[in-house]
């Protein structure tokens, strides 16, 4: 089984995760600019976590012969600071650099006015960088949230199929099913949606335009449960090829859009930390 975990915050992860994640099958991953959870305060803060999103993060993944590609933004939850507005400046900076594949994660958390703006200012810049989007639904009033994400997705000119609204369930599935947008699950280990309730998802609405993803992140999480998600599939009665669509190619197909996705078998390892300790401990 190949995967390709399309939301997955690897900066929050293990060494063993990452090792456990290729003995599963993971190949490739898309890491989210998001929320750490401590609050930042300055612009400072963000660019070294953007950097190292485009840099360590891909260097170390590739030990462990993982493919890693970033998408980067002002998350939903920061933009109503106004100490991170900055940001918005210098997205332009990384939205041209190689390893990003979109612009995410975007979209409300509480819905208020400056998540408004700053949700519409990065989908205007989805646009002028000609790449994907990756919106992130709020865990709170949800159906409402897609409502609302879907009509600013659809007043930004941006082609709905460039863009994919993630953390769906049983209820915000049907609001974005027949609107040419992606649609993405994150599978959770207790709460929310489960290996068994995606199975019954993709047995209702089928395989095009579905995305599987972990979001495993410093939260309860479980990065291996795309995996387990193929598993449930096959024991459904869905073929290989299913879940290669499923977990490999339905990713591929999104974030090829960019133009920027590098899967080739090369050792992903660049120069720039060849020096550091990671590569000591043998191996
Ligand atoms: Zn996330």
């Amino acid at each position: 089984m190949r995967i390709f975990d399309p939301h997955i915050h690897m900066t929050s992860r293990t060494t063993d995760d990452y090792e456990r994640m290729a003995a599963a099958g993971v190949r490739a991953v898309v890491e989210p600019a998001f929320w750490l959870g401590q609050p930042r305060t300055n612009l400072g803060s963000f660019t070294d976590y953007f950097d190292s999103l485009v840099g360590w993060e891909p260097f170390r993944a590739g030990q462990f012969g993982v493919r890693h590609h970033a998408t980067v933004a002002l998350n939903p939850k920061e933009a109503n600071d106004p100490r991170c507005r900055p940001v918005l400046d210098v997205l332009p900076r990384y939205l041209e650099k190689d390893g990003v594949v979109a612009v995410g994660e975007i979209g409300y958390d509480s819905m208020t006015p400056e998540e408004d703006a700053v949700f519409a200012t990065q989908l205007a810049l989805a646009v002028a960088h000609d790449l994907p989007a990756l919106v992130h639904t709020p865990h709170r009033d949800k159906a409402r949230g897609v409502e609302r994400s879907l009509a600013v997705v659809a007043e930004s000119g941006i082609e709905p199929g460039r863009v994919v609204l993630d953390h769906l369930n049983e209820v915000t599935v049907k609001l974005v099913r027949d609107t040419g947008c992606w649609l993405g699950f994150s599978i959770y280990p207790d709460t929310k949606m489960s290996p068994p309730r995606m199975v019954e998802l993709l047995k209702a609405y089928g395989t095009e335009r579905m995305l599987v993803n972990s979001a495993a992140d410093w939260g309860r999480s479980d990065p291996l449960l795309t995996r387990a998600t193929g598993e449930a599939m096959l024991l459904a009665g869905f073929t290989d090829e299913d879940v290669d669509r499923v977990l490999w190619r339905n990713p591929v197909e999104f974030y090829g859009q960019s133009g920027r996705l590098d899967l080739n078998d090369e050792d992903a390892a660049e120069p720039t930390f060849a020096g550091n300790s990671i590569l000591r401990g043998g191996s």
